[in-house]
C-alpha cells in the first residue's frame, strides 16, 4: 500500500464545516486502501491573529515565544481534523512536528528542515490509522520549537513526502491548480495541467503565492512528484515534475519557430517594504543576523535593495535602529510582475513589446534571468500590468 502525503491550507480548512467536508471526501481514499498522512495548516487568519496578539504585546518579540505562539495555530486545525475524521468512523491521530520527528536548525522564525525521525508516524500507519501532522512547525536540535516561515507547512508535506518515500504528495487549497496567474486577478488566466520543477521554482520565487518557494525547491531536489488541486472538489489538479526541454510539459509545438520564447505563467508580489542602506561593512552585519524571510536583495551602486514583506516592518525597523542603523530609507510603494518562461530575454523584439506595454504604468526597472524577465511597477499598477500582460503574451493560447 502506497503511502499517500496530503495538506490542507489555511482557507481548505477555515471552519469547521470545511474540516467536516474535507473528513468526509478523505474517508473514501482511506477505504481505497492508501495510507494517509495529512499536513494542515492553520485555519485561515489564525497565525496572523497570533502574530498580530504579539506584536500588541512587544515591538520586537522574542522568536522562541513567537513561534511557541505560532505553531499554537496548527495545532486547532489539526486535533479539529483528526476529530472530524473520528466522526467518520476512522482511526486517526494527530501529531505536533516535534512528535512527528521533524528536526530542523536553531533559526526561530525562518528555520531549515535537517532530516525527518518519522518512527511515530511509521508506528501509527502500521497500525491503520490516518496520521495528521501539523505543518509550519519542527522541533530544533536544542529542541526548542520552531517554524519554517510564513506559508511553510507546503515544506512540511514535502520534506515528509520525501522521507516517508511517499508514492506522491498532494497540496489542496483554494483554486483548481496552477494556473497562467493569479486566478483571483487575472479571472482569464488558464490552468496549467502539467508544469516543470524548473518554472514553479521561478514563479514561486516570484511570488506566486500557490506553493511556497522552499517546498519546490525540495521537490526538484528530491524528485517529489506534486499534485497542487482544490480541496473544493478533489478534482485532478496541476502535476508539477521533472521537465522535458523546452520548459513546461504541454507545451509541445504550440510554437510557430524551434527557437519561439513560451511564456509559461505571470507572477506578481506586492504588500513589499524596499529597505535601502549604504552598501558597508556594517550593512554585511546587518544581513549576517538578519531574521525575516527576504524576497529580493540588490545592491545597485553604493546601495542595498532589500525587499520584504511590509508585515515585517515594525520589527526591522526595530532591529535595525537596535543595531545602530538610523540613516536608512522604506518605500513601500513599490511592486513587481514577472514573467516566467524560456527565451524571454534574449529577444528584444520582446522585452520591447513587454516595455510598450508597460510604459503607461510607469515602469520603473526591467532585468532578467535565464527564466525570467521581471519587472518592478508602481503598486497601483500591479492588476492592470497583469492584466494586459495575460491579455497580449498568453491571450487565448491553448
Ligand atoms: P493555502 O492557504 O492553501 O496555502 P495560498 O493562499 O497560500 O493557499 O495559495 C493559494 C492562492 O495562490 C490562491 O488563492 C491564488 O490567489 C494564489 N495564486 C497566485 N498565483 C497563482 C497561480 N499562478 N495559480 C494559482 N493560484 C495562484
Ligand atoms: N500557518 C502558517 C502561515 O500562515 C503556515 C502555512 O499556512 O503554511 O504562514
Ligand atoms: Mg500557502
Amino acid at each position: 500500500m502506497a503511502i499517500v502525503v496530503k495538506k490542507f491550507g489555511g482557507s481548505s480548512v477555515g471552519n469547521v464545516e470545511l474540516i467536516r467536508g474535507i473528513a468526509q471526501r478523505l474517508a473514501k481514499d482511506y477505504r481505497s486502501g492508501d495510507k494517509l498522512v495529512l499536513v494542515v495548516s492553520a485555519m485561515a487568519k489564525t497565525t496572523d491573529k497570533l502574530f498580530d496578539l504579539a506584536y500588541q504585546i512587544s515591538p520586537h518579540p522574542s522568536r522562541r515565544e513567537l513561534d511557541m505562539l505560532l505553531t499554537a495555530g496548527e495545532r486547532i486545525s489539526m486535533s479539529l481534523l483528526s476529530l472530524a475524521l473520528l466522526e467518520e468512523g476512522i482511526a486517526s491521530i494527530s501529531f505536533t512536528g516535534s512528535q512527528s520527528g521533524i528536526i530542523t536548525d536553531k533559526r526561530h522564525g525562518n528555520a531549515r528542515i535537517l532530516k525527518v525521525n518519522a518512527f511515530r508516524i511509521h508506528e501509527e500507519l502500521a497500525r491503520g490509522k490516518v496520521v495528521i501532522v501539523a505543518g509550519f512547525q519542527g522541533v530544533s536540535t536544542s529542541k526548542e520549537i520552531t517554524t519554517l516561515g510564513r506559508g511553510g507547512s507546503d515544506t512540511s508535506a514535502v520534506a515528509l513526502a520525501s522521507y516517508l518515500g511517499a508514492e506522491r504528495c498532494e497540496i489542496y487549497t483554494d483554486v483548481a491548480g496552477v494556473f497562467t496567474a493569479d486566478p483571483r486577478i487575472v479571472p482569464d488566466a488558464k490552468f496549467i495541467p502539467e508544469i516543470g520543477y524548473q518554472d514553479m521554482l521561478a514563479l514561486a520565487y516570484s511570488g506566486s503565492k500557490v506553493m511556497h518557494p522552499r517546498a519546490v525547491e525540495y521537490a526538484c531536489k528530491y524528485r517529489v512528484k506534486v499534485e497542487i488541486k482544490s480541496s473544493f472538489s478533489f478534482d485532478n489538479g496541476t502535476i508539477m515534475q521533472a521537465e522535458l526541454p523546452g520548459g513546461v510539459l504541454d507545451n509541445k509545438g504550440k510554437g510557430d519557430k524551434m527557437e519561439d520564447r513560451f511564456v509559461s505563467a505571470i507572477a506578481h508580489k506586492d504588500n513589499l517594504m524596499q529597505y535601502r542602506l549604504t552598501a558597508n561593512a556594517h550593512a554585511v552585519e546587518l544581513l549576517k543576523h538578519w531574521q525575516h524571510e527576504i524576497f529580493k536583495l540588490a545592491q545597485i551602486e553604493g546601495e542595498l535593495e532589500i525587499y520584504v514583506e511590509s508585515k515585517y516592518a515594525q520589527d526591522i525597523d526595530f532591529y535595525l535602529k537596535q543595531k545602530g542603523c538610523q540613516n536608512f530609507q522604506k518605500n513601500d510603494e513599490m511592486a513587481f510582475v514577472v514573467l516566467v518562461g524560456l527565451g524571454l530575454a534574449s529577444d528584444p523584439l520582446f522585452v520591447a513589446q513587454v516595455m510598450e506595454l508597460m510604459l503607461p504604468l510607469k515602469l520603473q526597472r526591467i532585468c532578467h534571468s535565464e527564466r525570467a524577465l521581471e519587472l518592478m511597477l508602481p503598486r497601483e499598477s500591479i492588476p492592470e500590468a497583469l492584466k494586459l500582460l495575460h491579455q497580449e503574451i498568453i491571450g487565448d493560447r491553448k
